[in-house]
């Protein structure tokens, strides 16, 4: 195979490229993304949420390669034989590359682990995981004027695909490159700049600039309603090369509309006992804190009177 820039060895197919013209196609798509979307500009004070994955490693090279001096934040959900090796990764990367890095876990900000909430909850830990990784993210970024994600191609896709078949077209209307319906001075503005690469060319942009990473995926993953969708999407990549960018082309024309029939003016509620912006009194991250916390409580004493 040979690229279709020059006459060298390509080291990928689709588009056909060779080391060099590939580097520089992914990062130009990067970058016309975040110009053409307006994600980030020199005066934003830049955080990049980051895993130690791929995906966040990928945007948080590139972010501080374009626009220097951003500051990175992990929140270590607490997954024995996964986070602690993702989070070794970072903290290498950021040391090599004078990123300052923050790290919040779960059992500090919030009283237990995933590993732990997970036996308290009937809810598949990616929903326990998400909230509170969104709650603590948002609440972290105070002073930040843009939260920066590594979100790609695929992940939006099966975003889509997921608020498709559960009939929750509002949920789509948050998404997009800039995520969000209303500006609330409590909200940070969440940006994607890897929104239009795929998974795969992020895996191989990591692989060519030598990222660290093991590829390892969380074990929790498996029981996500999202991994069903991804083998599906997958599935019907491998047969009709091209589904996921069409998917995303359409999305991204009808985006307008969609979020326009779901703005609204109204602004959040702040919950009571954290100050949040909330639907309702009560932010959903405080209501399942408490229900974690009382089953905790529930689990001691019908213990302690045995
Ligand atoms: Fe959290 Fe689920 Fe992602 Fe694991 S796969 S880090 S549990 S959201």
């Amino acid at each position: 195979m040979i690229c279709s820039k020059c006459n060298k060895r390509a080291v990928f197919s689709y588009p056909d490229l060779c080391k060099k013209h590939f580097i520089s196609y992914f990062e130009n798509n990067v970058k016309r993304t975040i110009t053409k979307y307006n994600l980030i500009t020199k005066k934003d004070r830049v955080v990049i949420a980051c895993s130690g994955g791929k995906d966040s490693l990928t945007v948080l090279y590139l972010v501080n390669k374009f626009f220097h001096n951003v500051d990175a934040m992990a929140i270590d959900e607490g997954i024995r034989n996964y986070r602690p090796s993702t989070l070794r990764d970072l903290k290498n990367f950021c040391s090599k590359n004078k990123i300052n890095l923050k790290i919040y876990s779960f059992k500090k900000e919030l009283g237990m682990p995933l590993d732990v909430m997970r036996n308290k909850s009937n809810l598949v830990p990616c929903t326990v995981c998400g909230t509170f990784r969104r709650y603590l993210l948002n609440s972290k970024a105070k002073g930040y004027t843009k939260i920066a994600t590594g979100h790609n191609m695929d992940d939006e896709v099966q975003s889509l695909l997921m608020n498709l078949l559960r009939n929750n077209l509002e949920l789509s209307a948050r998404l997009g490159p800039k995520t969000g319906l209303i500006k609330d001075k409590r909200f940070v503005q969440r940006v994607k700049p890897l929104y239009f690469c795929t998974e795969k060319e992020v895996m191989a942009y990591s692989i060519l600039k030598n990222f660290p990473g093991k590829f390892v995926e969380c074990p929790n993953a498996a029981l996500s309603y999202r991994m069903f969708i991804r083998d599906m999407l997958n599935d019907y990549e491998m047969k009709y090369k091209g589904t996921k960018r069409n998917i995303m082309n359409n999305f991204i024309k009808t985006l307008p509309s969609i979020k326009k029939e779901f703005k609204t003016e109204q602004l959040p509620n702040y919950c009571e006992v954290c100050s949040q912006p909330s639907h309702g009194k009560i932010c959903r991250a405080c209501q399942l804190l408490e229900t974690l916390k009382n089953k905790a409580l529930n689990k001691k004493q019908a213990f302690i009177s045995v």
